[in-house]
């Protein structure tokens, strides 16, 4: 079969050997797999941990039709399934309490295990979602960012609030926030950088759109808001200074969840103000099962609908990471290994 494969310094595609299904285990013929910026970080050089071993086939969160289950796992060939990328462990406290997100053990497909920019790419069954009649390339482009912003939103504790702001909301995760926040009955105030295409985000459901420069964000963004305070602050960008001016507007008992990191990630914390207003942070990082199920429902009823940017051949996966890194679209840039044959 042909794999993208990451080796250290280069990225091509290249013939692998079919993986066959383990125990637990499904093999799925991919259909269509997202370009993720955890891979662009990895690529750039971010430390991958202990364990991992290349070259590796990337590809987070492939979506395609099951082919052939491992010993264990009740006959699902046929299905059509997206894969959650954070492989939780199944067996800790927080797995056997149905909090996968917090699984200290988890693994992610495509860092740890060969991934999905392939044409077949084998995972555990139980990572392996149903999405019923969802084209593969929307069930893939939801599969790993709708159940984040789902669960960063249950993380806060706060139901969902009148009030929420989204910032990052260009990229994958904050456009899915964005989506998700507005579908449960939020109003969305959805931040960008300066010059970063918003396309249709008011369409997708942003109330309004408030934009920052690159140097002085934090303060940009305060002025933008100009005394509105969230409820509840959903940030996907991991800027130290944006997550800093987000604990300074937030409402009294407000929370701000951040699901991202960047190297320059210091937060300036007013300990008296954190702490008299009753403000709460998060970290989130993955998502529970449930998320899983409850974000593809929302994507199965059309209430979200994650933005499609381009769909790439395998082949072309060096120019789908060089489309994604310019950012100079919303929506996610995908692989296809195999056109869908459309409905009669
Ligand atoms: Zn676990």
């Amino acid at each position: 079969m042909r794999a993208a494969r990451w080796d250290g310094s280069r990225l091509r595609v290249a013939d692998a050997p079919v993986p066959e299904p383990g125990p637990g285990e499904v093999l799925i013929e991919v259909r269509a797999v997202g370009v993720n910026q955890l891979e662009r970080q990895v690529m750039a050089g971010a430390p991958l941990g202990p364990g991992v071993l290349l070259p590796r086939t990337i590809g987070l969160d492939p979506a395609g039709v099951v082919v052939a289950c491992g010993p264990g796992v009740p006959d699902r060939v046929g299905a059509r399934v997206a894969v959650k990328p954070n492989v939780p462990c199944g067996g800790c406290g927080a797995c056997t309490a149905g909090r996968e997100a917090d699984c200290p053990a988890q693994t992610v497909v495509g860092i740890h295990r060969d991934g999905g920019a392939a044409e077949y790419v084998v995972v555990p069954s139980r990572v392996a979602f149903d999405v019923g009649r969802l084209p593969f390339a929307q069930a893939a482009a939801a599969v790993h960012s709708v159940p984040i912003a789902l669960h960063m939103i249950r993380r806060s504790g706060r139901g969902v609030p009148r009030k929420v702001l989204v910032t990052g909301a260009t990229g994958a995760l904050g456009c899915a926030a964005v989506q998700v926040a507005a579908a449960l009955g939020a109003e969305v105030t959805a931040g960008a950088l300066e010059g970063e295409p918003i396309g249709d985000l008011p369409g997708l459901g942003a109330s309004e759109v408030v934009t920052y420069p690159r140097e002085g964000a934090g303060a940009a963004l305060e002025k933008a808001l100009d005394g509105s305070s969230p409820a509840l602050v959903l940030d996907a960008t991991g800027s130290g200074e944006l997550i800093s001016a987000a604990l300074r507007c937030v409402a009294w008992a407000g929370a701000v969840v951040v699901a991202a990191a960047l190297p320059d990630s210091a937060v300036e914390l007013d300990t008296r103000a954190f702490y008299t207003r009753r403000i709460t942070l998060y970290g989130c990082a993955a998502a529970d099962y449930a998320d899983v199920r409850d974000g593809l429902d929302l994507v199965a009823r059309g209430l979200v609908r994650p933005p499609v940017a381009a769909e790439l051949p395998l082949e072309e996966v060096g120019a789908a990471f060089e489309m994604a890194g310019r950012r100079d679209h919303l929506g996610k840039v995908m692989l296809v290994t195999k056109e869908e044959p459309t409905c009669p």
